[in-house]
C-alpha cells in the first residue's frame, strides 16, 4: 500500500476498531474516522470515542498529523427496522439459525456502504474495518468473502477503486493485542485496555486487567481470554 493512500476507518470505540485505527495511522498519509449511532442499547462506546481519538493524537506527533476529521452518522433506522439484543432490551441468546441475537442483520453491509459514500465525498481511497472471521460468533457479515463481494459491488455501483481493508480478519483476540503492541508499544496496549469499550451490557464500573466490562457477556469473555493469552496468564 502506498503512503499517499488515504483511509476512512470504521471507528466504534471498541478494542478492534481502535487497533484498526492505529494500524491505519501507521500505513496511510491521511486518516479520517467514521462512527455510527444506531440506537445501541448502551451508548458507552460512543462516549469513549472522542477521548480515544484525543489519546491517540497524544501517542505520536506523526499520528496527530495524520489523523483528520471524525464523521458521526445517525443510523437510528437500524433499530427501527430490526430487533436484536444490541438495540432492544432482550436477553442475549442463540437463535434457531445458530447465530446469537446480538447479530444485527446487514449492519456491516450498511456501515461499509455509508462509509463508502462518505469516502467518495472526502476523496478517501481505502475503507478500514475491524471485521474478523476468527471470532467465535461467526457473524456472516464479518466474513472475508462478504467484504470482498461488497468491495466489488460498491466499486461497480460508484465507478470507483476503493479498497476494503480488514487487518484483523485472520487474527484472534490474542493476536489483536499483539498487533496493538507492535503498532504502538505498551502505551497503546494500555490505552486500548482502559480506554476502549467492548461489553455488550455497557458495564463500565470496574477496571479488570483486560479492561472495563461486566466480565460475563460473550464480548467480555472473548476479550478477557485473548488478553490473558496475550500476557501469558493461565486461562
Ligand atoms: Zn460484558
Amino acid at each position: 500500500m502506498l503512503p499517499t493512500d488515504t483511509a476512512l476507518v470504521l471507528f466504534s470505540g471498541g478494542q478492534d476498531s481502535t487497533t484498526c485505527l492505529a494500524w491505519a495511522l501507521k500505513h496511510y498519509a491521511r486518516v479520517e474516522t467514521i462512527g455510527f449511532d444506531y440506537g445501541q442499547r448502551h451508548a458507552v462506546e460512543l462516549t469513549v470515542r472522542p477521548q480515544l481519538l484525543q489519546s491517540l493524537r497524544g501517542q505520536s506527533a506523526d499520528w496527530n498529523a495524520r489523523l483528520g476529521e471524525d464523521h458521526m452518522i445517525d443510523l437510528s433506522l437500524i433499530s427501527a427496522i430490526s430487533q436484536t439484543a444490541m438495540t432492544h432490551d432482550i436477553a442475549i441468546e442463540t437463535q434457531a439459525n445458530g447465530l446469537p441475537n446480538t447479530f444485527v442483520p446487514g449492519r456491516n453491509l450498511l456501515f461499509m456502504t455509508v462509509a463508502a459514500t462518505v469516502a467518495y465525498r472526502r476523496g478517501l481511497t481505502v475503507l478500514v474495518g475491524g471485521m474478523c472471521e476468527t471470532d467465535f460468533s461467526g457473524y456472516p457479515d464479518c466474513r472475508d468473502d462478504t467484504m470482498k463481494a461488497l468491495q466489488v459491488a460498491l466499486n461497480l455501483g460508484m465507478d470507483t477503486r476503493i479498497k476494503l481493508e480488514t487487518p484483523l480478519m485472520w487474527r484472534d483476540k490474542k493476536q489483536t493485542w499483539e498487533l496493538a503492541q507492535e503498532l504502538g508499544g505498551q502505551q497503546l496496549v494500555d490505552l486500548i485496555r482502559s480506554g476502549t469499550h467492548t461489553c455488550y451490557l455497557g458495564e463500565r464500573g470496574a477496571l479488570h486487567d483486560w479492561g472495563y466490562g461486566c466480565g460475563t457477556c460473550p464480548a467480555c469473555a472473548l476479550r478477557a481470554r485473548g488478553y490473558h493469552q496475550f500476557v501469558g496468564a493461565e486461562v
